[in-house]
């Protein structure tokens, strides 16, 4: 790529490629100065910046494993993953330095926490030797493309959050599949507003417009006003997003007005978007390609093409090139369209999750990763993700784990059962409701319970509705009758 091009843009400042080599250069040293080797474990805690980008690829270029922390989590689910993930070092944007020290760091074994400013080269004492970009680079481990680069937290059906341990090879394998679907240009400017938390952020649109020489334009918070007039600004040409995203920007007052002229091509998934929604942006004339996939696959499953996603607007697409899928219905492969539990194989499928040996064998056998989603695939190749087997509500592009949250509630005394189910609701997509039931003499009321959950727990997780009842539906063995309670809701909040 030309060294010239702008690589990293936000509101304040441009780095170019050659810029961004050498800033990456420097924060790896200043990494490595810290004690970070092959291995060692890097945690961020911040909104998408150009630091994020840097902290990322210098970490990788160390040889150390960059772990990207939700900046909407609550203190002790920070506490948490530092802890479990052994981080020897927090680095936090300007906006988390509080919640980075209520996070309790070094109690959770971080050796240094430190702000993300501080691994700029301004922020340095001049060497003698001259520009500190001139320091000389330690003799470095290779690295291998199957080391672990990058730790994402995810949840599932038991109540803690596990690392996904993502590879150099799951990223660029990734990058590889995502090319073959889009057309991405050099002379693309990307905004880069999906979260880098989430392996959306980092794998889709971004990476691959890297890669391909042109700029991205980070995006630190998503309002759609303000985003809508940045797209005419930059003049930019694509980027990746949540339903949620699209049915705001598209519902904004100012969506008639806005210039959009420079959009060429625009992904989204993470769940399933409203038709209308889907239609508005296509009569704008932007290519809308629905992206299908999971942490554990670095993401990309599926994903629709430029040619075919006009007359398939609600399909999440086609399997990517370098990854294989199939379907089973009670544990045997259905030939057909199925439906049936997706499986998935390839290049892009994570290694397993950090230090879980046995949840990882639950999902992950001879390569194949059990994804809990269910999925038709008709004729022609194009999959639709018709339900899912596994407890999950995903609420704005935020996923919520019933088992978390209602692991949170049954702590509390007065509490002897409690089931968290998905409603679905117009704006985000799905939201979560409550079923607790109290012990004998309880005096807990909503109010004492929501103040409980909000020191726990990310406050997305935090179900919309509670209801306190005297029992839950439970079958002959006293497992809770989910199917039911979901109905129950869509009743009780249609
Ligand atoms: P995560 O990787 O943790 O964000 O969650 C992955 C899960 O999100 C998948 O297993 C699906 O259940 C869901 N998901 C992702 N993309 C889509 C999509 N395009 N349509 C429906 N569900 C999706
Ligand atoms: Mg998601
Ligand atoms: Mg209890």
């Amino acid at each position: 790529m030309n060294p010239a091009t702008v690589a990293l843009g936000t509101e304040h400042e441009e780095l170019t490629y050659a810029e961004l080599a050498a800033r990456v250069e420097h924060t790896a040293t200043r990494l490595r100065e810290l004690g970070v080797s092959a291995g060692t474990r890097v945690a961020y805690l911040g909104p998408n910046s150009i630091d994020t980008w840097v902290c990322f690829f210098a970490t990788a270029r160390a040889g150390g494993i960059f772990v990207s922390l939700n900046i909407r989590l609550a203190p002790p689910e920070i506490g948490y993953m530092l802890a479990d993930s052994g981080s020897h070092v927090l680095v936090h944007g300007p906006e988390c330095a509080e919640l980075a020290t209520a996070a309790e760091p070094t109690e959770h074994g971080v050796a240094h926490v430190l702000p993300a400013a501080d691994l700029r080269p301004s922020s340095r004492p001049e060497s003698a030797a001259g520009s500190p970009l001139l320091d000389p680079i330690d003799a470095q481990d290779p690295v291998e493309l199957d080391d672990p680069v990058l730790i994402l937290y995810t949840s599932g059906t038991t109540g803690r959050p596990k690392g996904a341990v993502l590879t150099h090879a799951n990223i660029t394998w990734n990058t590889v599949n995502q090319l073959a679907h889009i057309d991405v240009l050099s002379t693309d400017v990307a905004l880069c507003v999906a979260p880098l938390f989430h392996v959306t952020g980092l794998g889709q649109v971004s990476m691959p417009t890297l890669l391909k020489g042109g700029t991205v334009v980070v995006v630190p918070k998503f309002d759609a006003g303000g985003f809508l007039a940045l797209i005419a600004r930059r003049r930019a040409t694509c980027f990746s997003a949540v339903p949620t995203m699209l049915q705001m920007l598209c519902e904004h007052p100012d969506w008639e007005s806005a210039d959009l002229s420079s959009l060429r091509y625009v992904i989204y998934g993470g769940s399933s978007i409203a038709e209308d929604v889907a239609q508005a942006w296509l009569d704008r004339g932007i290519v809308l390609q629905q992206g299908y996939g999971m942490t554990e696959a670095a993401p990309g499953v599926f994903m629709a093409l430029p040619r075919g996603a006009l007359a398939r607007p609600v399909s999440a697409g086609v399997p990517h090139f370098f990854t294989d899928v199939r379907l089973e219905v009670d544990g045997e492969v259905v030939p057909g369209p199925g439906p049936g539990e997706l499986l998935v194989r390839g290049p892009n499928v994570f290694a397993g999750y950090w230090n879980r040996p046995e949840e990882t064998a639950q999902v992950l056998a001879e390569g194949w990763y059990r994804s809990g989603d269910v999925v038709r695939i008709e004729d022609d190749g194009w999959a639709y993700v018709v339900d899912r087997v596994k407890d999950l509500i995903i609420s704005g592009g935020e996923n919520i784990y019933p088992a978390e949250v209602e692991a949170a509630i049954t702590e509390l005394a007065d509490v002897t059962a409690a089931a968290v189910v998905a409603v679905p609701d117009p704006k985000w997509g799905e939201v979560g409701c409550a079923y607790v039931v109290l012990g004998a003499g309880a005096d807990l009321d909503e109010i004492a319970l929501r103040a409980h959950l909000e020191q726990r727990l990310a406050r997305y997780k935090i179900p919309r509705y509670v209801e306190l009842c005297d029992d839950l539906p439970r079958n002959a063995t006293g497992k809770v009758l989910r199917s039911v309670l979901r109905e129950q809701a869509r009743h009780d909040h249609p």
